[in-house]
């Protein structure tokens, strides 16, 4: 294979009269010569030139929306409008054929709906090539973030015989005849015969083993794929997501607070900078979208100016109860428009009750902190109050939560009590107590929903448009 530049690479050169080869997938061929050219580096198509009188017109035939093509020949300053450069090509050669009548992507707007379903085929579009070209830089500035502070990449396990979170939306493991399992005496299934000799599952979360992890290296975090059963068909979840957990030994509330609002700034100006191009055209594409909508629908801000805006101000933080309090005396909720209206101290918020505390109360991200313990997980930190733990979530405008953290219960009297409780079997998780039982520490974690975070820096509207390939209820396709 001939080497062959990158368009990105040769757009941002700012070089012209040199010899070229590029390569991609024609978008569009006009008047039999010009190509406009796109392979996925960028945005930005090459438009090149094709020397029509002196090519043969079964090649030109060939060039069609589609077709993958090899172009050599010299880059010039384009006198046309559009473009800064082109090439003139001297060859061109078709790499792989595209039925124009067959292909399914037209040189027109498919729906996002639609294009879901053609997934495969989809990176080929302005859209989500602009939307996977963020989530990667994401996911690099996540690294680099951590890596920058010291933290230690730990790989936790996706396979567990534990469910973190308690709420039983695991995926079950087994190596099982599902038809024909192996029963005990008294008819049970057997999972001592099982693979791992006991009953698995898919992990929801890496926190568990994370803390371990926490526990003699200080700073970790993980970044791996978690899975939940959770037949919720919402814009928000996926069966199969991806999630940044960091775990930090001596850290309290207030330092793990620190540390996510560091780390979403830290990534969001990171993605600003280095994918202005991809970024510029996701907010005009939401601005064509919100042109659908009715005026009082449309946001106030662009996506551009959102995401400045959440960089240029502190998140509010305030307690669960003075949310609570702030939601009782709202408007929607005196006027009855809330689905759930807001009565009493001790109900889990809906996402109508966050998206009214972050879209119309403060119109800017949200710390909300101190829950109710009944409502929250057995590991988070008891207050001195006996009614509240040290939880966080952070709340994010047109998203809802986007974390979930807390500072860890490092008492083990505490643990043990809160564990009795609820009814969390302690002989399973012996390991998770050692913990505490040997040189425990203050300690604090949180998780961020990747998906979540490319959903709120792309301006997407569905979660399912900012994975590549979304595992949902009924549907695994490719
Ligand atoms: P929600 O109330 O939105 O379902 P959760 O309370 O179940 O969230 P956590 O268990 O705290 O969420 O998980 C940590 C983070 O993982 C969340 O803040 C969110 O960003 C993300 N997350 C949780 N469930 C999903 C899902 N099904 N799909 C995508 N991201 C998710
Ligand atoms: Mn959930």
């Amino acid at each position: 294979m001939s080497q062959r530049t990158k368009i990105k690479a040769l757009l941002e050169s700012g070089k012209t009269d040199i010899d070229v080869t590029v390569k991609g997938w024609v978008r569009t061929f006009r008047n039999n010569q010009f190509i406009a050219l796109n392979d996925g580096s960028t945005n930005n198509t090459l438009q090149v030139i094709v020397d029509f009188e002196n090519t043969d017109p079964t090649l030109l035939k060939r060039i069609t929306t589609g077709a993958a093509i090899s172009a050599t020949g010299k880059l010039v300053a384009s006198v046309g409008k559009g473009q800064s450069v082109e090439v003139k090509a001297t060859t061109i050669e078709i790499l792989g054929d595209s039925d124009p009548e067959k292909y399914p992507l037209q040189p027109k707007k498919h729906s996002l709906e639609f294009l879901r379903e053609i997934a495969h085929l989809r990176f080929r579009t302005n859209t989500f090539g602009a939307v996977f070209r963020v989530r990667n830089t994401l996911a690099f500035a996540v690294h680099q973030f951590f890596q920058e502070r010291g933290f230690i990449y730990l790989h936790t396990p996706i396979i567990t015989a534990s469910d973190a979170e308690g709420a039983g939306e695991t995926f079950h493991v087994t190596n099982f005849d599902i038809a024909n399992p192996p029963k005990t005496e008294s008819g049970e299934i057997d999972y001592k015969q099982d693979f791992f000799g006991r009953s698995t599952n898919l992990t929801v979360s890496g926190q568990l083993e994370g803390e371990l992890g926490a526990m003699g290296m200080s700073d970790i975090y993980t970044f791996g794929p978690t899975f939940r059963a959770e037949n919720s068909n919402t814009t928000r979840h996926l069966a199969e997501f991806w999630m940044i957990e960091p775990e930090m030994a001596f850290y309290d509330a207030k330092d793990n607070a620190d540390l996510a609002e560091a780390l979403l700034k830290y990534v969001i100006t990171y993605a600003l900078d280095k994918n202005k191009d991809d970024i510029e055209f996701l907010t005009q594409r939401l601005l064509e979208e919100e042109k659908q909508k009715p005026q009082n629908e449309r946001s106030e801000m662009t996506l551009i100016e959102k995401l400045q805006f959440c960089l240029a101000n502190d998140f509010e933080r305030l307690t669960y109860t003075e949310a609570i309090d702030i939601l009782k005396d709202s408007t929607p909720n005196k006027k009855k428009k809330f689905q759930y209206l807001v009565e009493g101290w001790g109900t889990d918020l809906q996402s109508e009750h966050e998206r009214y505390l972050v879209e119309k109360h403060f119109k800017k991200p949200v710390i909300l902190t101190d829950y109710p313990k009944e409502i929250k997980s057995f590991y988070m930190r008891q207050n001195d109050d006996g009614k509240t733990v040290a939880a966080m979530d952070i709340l994010f405008p047109g998203i809802g939560e986007i974390v979930g953290g807390s500072q860890r219960e490092e008492r083990l009297d505490r643990l043990e009590q809160r564990m009795d409780e609820i009814g969390i079997p302690k002989d399973e998780l012996w390991w998770y107590l050692d913990t505490r039982r040997f040189g425990g520490c203050p300690h604090a974690g949180f998780g961020l929903g990747f998906e979540r975070l490319v959903l709120f820096v792309t301006g997407m509207g569905n979660i399912r448009d900012v994975i590549p390939f979304p595992r949902f209820p009924k549907n695994a396709e490719f």
